[in-house]
């Protein structure tokens, strides 16, 4: 039971009620003093031997809840800064947010502070600073942040879809005394769009400091992901580009490819046409800057684009080799007998390299 008291203007039994002026008059004005007529608050005893309000399990979660909170900014409130912040927000951190675009209105309705400013932003001492700046343009923005107004012991994020990049130049122009997790929450607006559960969230600690409170933040921090049911991998930079050339780029390679050709949907859609409908959808909805990050700042990706496109052409050459058989039966008919059986498909692909040229044969005839 909370109130003691309760203030009720009506039907007050006398004995037990106080009469409390709202505007009293001080002792030196000039006025005189009248007793209270109307603009009275009248505050009444309802009860002396309440319990106190003290339930030891749920101030033991206040407690833990409070001490998992964090003070996180988000530098760069597009797409995917918003998209997390929602979940951030959610879960009961404190969130502030800075952007090359005014997001004032956006950001309330997600419950964060939006400045204009980056200046204002590190004045408030963020434990955590999370980088969401497009690819392309994270190096300009680490130039002109003005890092001597944090505290030295602030953490850096990045979730940048590149990781030996982000590493290379958040090593590069962070001070010393930061400590830095490079991630990569391999999701977005569109895959995560209703469950962060099962998907994979890659990260690397590239500099945390030794002191228990650092060791702890940035599990605090991961565990924002882990409790929403993330895969935690953890893996170097080196790494994950050399996995995410193979799977991401050309995940959006080929997304961008069909986007480009027309699909559209039919009333007799198979299921795997209906997986390349999804996959056009998912892919779309990023910007061509994120994509054309993924290209340029992962030196595996021009590799895996030459494989691409040699097997693209090896899969032409396959169904034009056979069509051309097809064409000679018929304009030679047994004339052209046992020509079938002549080797005519030669493998293009051997790990993205031209065969040997001992491996093509001449023909005899
Ligand atoms: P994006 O096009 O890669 O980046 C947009 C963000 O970059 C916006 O906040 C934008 O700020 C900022 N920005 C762009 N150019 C800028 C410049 N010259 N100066 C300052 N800020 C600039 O799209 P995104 O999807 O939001 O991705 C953000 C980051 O998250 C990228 O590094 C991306 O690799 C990573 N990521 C994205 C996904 C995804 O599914 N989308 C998944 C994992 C990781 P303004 O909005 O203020 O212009």
């Amino acid at each position: 039971m909370l109130p003691l008291i309760s203030a009720k203007p009506q039907n007050l039994s006398p004995p037990l009620s106080f009469h409390f002026p709202l505007f009293p008059s001080s002792p030196t004005s000039s006025l005189p003093f009248h007793p209270p007529l109307k603009n009275t608050l009248r505050l009444r005893i309802r009860s002396i031997d309440a319990a106190q309000p003290y339930d030891y399990e749920s101030h033991l979660r206040t407690q833990h809840f409070k001490s998992q909170s964090l003070k996180i900014a988000i530098l760069g409130f597009g797409n995917f800064g918003q998209f997390l912040a929602k979940t951030f927000s959610r879960q009961g951190h404190t969130l502030l947010a800075y952007s090359r675009t005014n997001y004032t209105d956006t950001a309330k309705s997600l419950g964060v502070t939006f400045y204009n400013n980056p200046d204002d932003l590190f004045e408030s001492h963020p434990e955590v600073v999370i980088l969401c700046t497009s690819i392309l343009s994270t190096e300009k923005v680490l130039q002109t942040l003005p890092f001597q107004r944090l505290k030295r012991s602030t953490l850096f994020v990045d979730v940048l879809s590149v990781k030996e990049f982000a590493k290379t130049i958040l090593l590069k122009y962070l001070p010393a005394e930061f400590d830095i997790l490079c991630t990569h929450p391999m999701f977005g607006p569109e895959s995560g769009k209703n469950s962060w559960a099962g998907l994979p969230f890659v990260y690397d600690k590239v500099r945390i400091g030794n002191e228990e409170d650092r060791i702890s933040r940035v599990e605090r921090f991961l565990d924002v992901f882990a409790k929403e049911g993330c895969r935690m991998v953890e893996m170097t930079c080196a790494e994950h580009d050399r996995h995410a050339a193979g799977s991401q780029f050309v995940t959006h390679t080929m997304g961008r490819v069909l986007e480009r050709f027309g699909l559209e949907s039919s009333p007799i859609n198979t299921k795997g046409y209906d997986t390349l409908l999804d996959l056009v959808e998912v892919t779309a909805g990023d910007s061509f800057e994120l994509y054309y990050g993924l290209f340029m700042y992962n030196k595996n990706a021009m590799e895996q684009l030459e494989r691409l496109d040699m097997a693209f052409e090896a899969i032409k050459k396959e169904l034009f080799g056979k069509l051309h058989h097809v064409y000679r039966k018929q304009l030679f008919g047994n004339a052209d007998e046992g020509a079938g059986d002549r080797p005519k498909v030669q493998k293009l692909l051997h790990n993205g390299a031209p065969p040997p040229a001992d491996a093509v044969k001449p023909e005899t005839s």
